[in-house]
């Protein structure tokens, strides 16, 4: 008998199992399933070969934009690239996720798959990189403070690095009630609301803060809330004048109103700003350290999550990591002494370049104690 025909015998019975799915463990071909999501069913395809995970398609689905969107982008293409359900969630979009996640494991079962031997933690290969950069300007946190920041510093000229933790920008405003303070603004008074005051809206808010309010803070705010509004506006921002003025009990003149799309229309608009400027957005990649020199900030340790280690000299350095609204643990505590310990993960590094704090002890907590 020779070589190639015994050989070709032994493989007749091999191809005939592979076709039948058990050998590597999937049998081809295009599977669906769909698993509730954060705002409604997630209808997931994938299609296997026999050994492979070949695609993951997510079909239509009204996950929330800028969150949900961000694992329905990313989730699919990092499960077929580590043919594993051990990959990260996107974190801040876990019920999108999960929903995800349950959907392709439902469909590796149907495909004849052992789904629980997926589900084994798949940690991404880590690169070691080490990357110097200069720019004028480094942001902090890709919330609404931030992409503001760095929309109004690219939009003047400047240089600017924001770097956002999480995969996606828009920290809370991408989920926030949507209502905003338009006191002073031109859409206040375009609404006929003409008699408000920077002084009455810091009457209301002294009020409601017990006299206990940080005067400069307020008084900054007050001034300029209007103008921060129109420039919004000016961005492309939409408000609700047709819903007009929300009631809030602690503002005593029509000065509050809602976004057209709520929060996370508002973030969206944002993002796209931003992304019509120069600014260098590094996702996934977290603050870790200001550089100082002499006492002043002269720049930005932070690393990514693929490893990737940066030294950023800036000429200046805007802090908008925000704070700690999605950590159930940190908002029950009752121990405001706490607090100045558990603002945002970059806390620490405030009080290493010691900077001034006022009020933390006052500051309002959601829910509320007693809520
Ligand atoms: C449920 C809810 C409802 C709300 N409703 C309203 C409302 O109706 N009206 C209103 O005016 N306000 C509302 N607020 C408050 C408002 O959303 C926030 O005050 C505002 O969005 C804060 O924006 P920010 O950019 O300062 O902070 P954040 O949105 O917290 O953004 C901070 C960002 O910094 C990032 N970050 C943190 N640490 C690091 C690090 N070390 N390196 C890199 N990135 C980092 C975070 O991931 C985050 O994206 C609400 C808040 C919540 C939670």
């Amino acid at each position: 008998m020779s070589r190639k025909s015994a050989s070709a015998r032994m493989l007749l019975p091999l191809v005939l199992v592979c076709a039948a799915g058990t050998v590597f463990g999937y049998t081809p071909g295009t599977y669906t399933s769909s698993f509730p999501g954060q705002n409604g069913p997630v209808p997931v395809t994938v299609t296997f070969s026999q050994d492979r995970i070949e695609s993951v398609v997510v079909g239509e689905n009204k996950e929330t934009i800028g969150i949900g969107q961000t694992a329905v982008k990313n989730l699919p293409d990092r499960i077929v690239a580590a043919q594993s359900l051990g990959v990260d969630m996107v974190s801040g979009a876990t019920v999108s996720s999960v929903a995800i996640m349950s959907a392709v494991a439902d469909c590796v079962k149907q495909a004849g798959g052992d789904a629980t031997k997926l589900m084994k933690p798949y940690k991404a290969p880590q690169v070691v990189k080490h990357e110097k950069l200069a720019t004028d300007l480094v942001v902090i946190g890709g919330g609404a403070a931030g992409m503001i920041g760095a929309i109004n510093a690219s939009q003047q000229g400047l240089n600017v690095v924001l770097l956002e933790k999480q995969e996606f920008l828009g920290g809370a405003s991408a989920i926030c009630g949507g209502i905003v303070v338009a006191q002073g603004s031109e859409a206040q008074c375009n609404m006929g609301e003409k008699s408000d005051t920077p002084s009455k809206m810091a009457y209301d808010l002294l009020h409601n803060g017990h006299q206990r309010n940080d005067l400069s803070g307020l008084t900054f705010y007050a001034l300029n809330v209007g103008k921060s509004i129109d420039w919004a506006v000016k961005q492309g921002v939409q408000l609700d004048t047709k819903a007009g003025f929300a009631f809030r009990a602690e503002h005593k003149t029509p000065r509050v109103i809602p976004f057209v799309g709520g929060c996370p229309q508002y973030a969206q608009t944002l993002r796209e700003v931003l992304a019509t400027t120069k600014t260098d957005v590094k996702l996934t990649t977290r603050a870790t350290k200001l550089i100082t020199t002499d006492g002043a900030v002269t720049g930005v340790e932070a690393k990514a999550k693929d490893g990737t280690t940066y030294e950023i000299a800036a000429k200046a350095v805007l802090l908008a990591t925000g704070g700690y609204g999605w950590n159930k643990e940190m908002l029950f505590r009752k121990s405001y002494s706490k607090l100045l310990d558990v603002f945002s993960d970059f806390f620490p590094h405030f009080t290493r370049v010691r900077a001034a704090f006022s009020k933390v002890g006052c500051i309002q907590l959601k829910p509320l104690e007693g809520q």
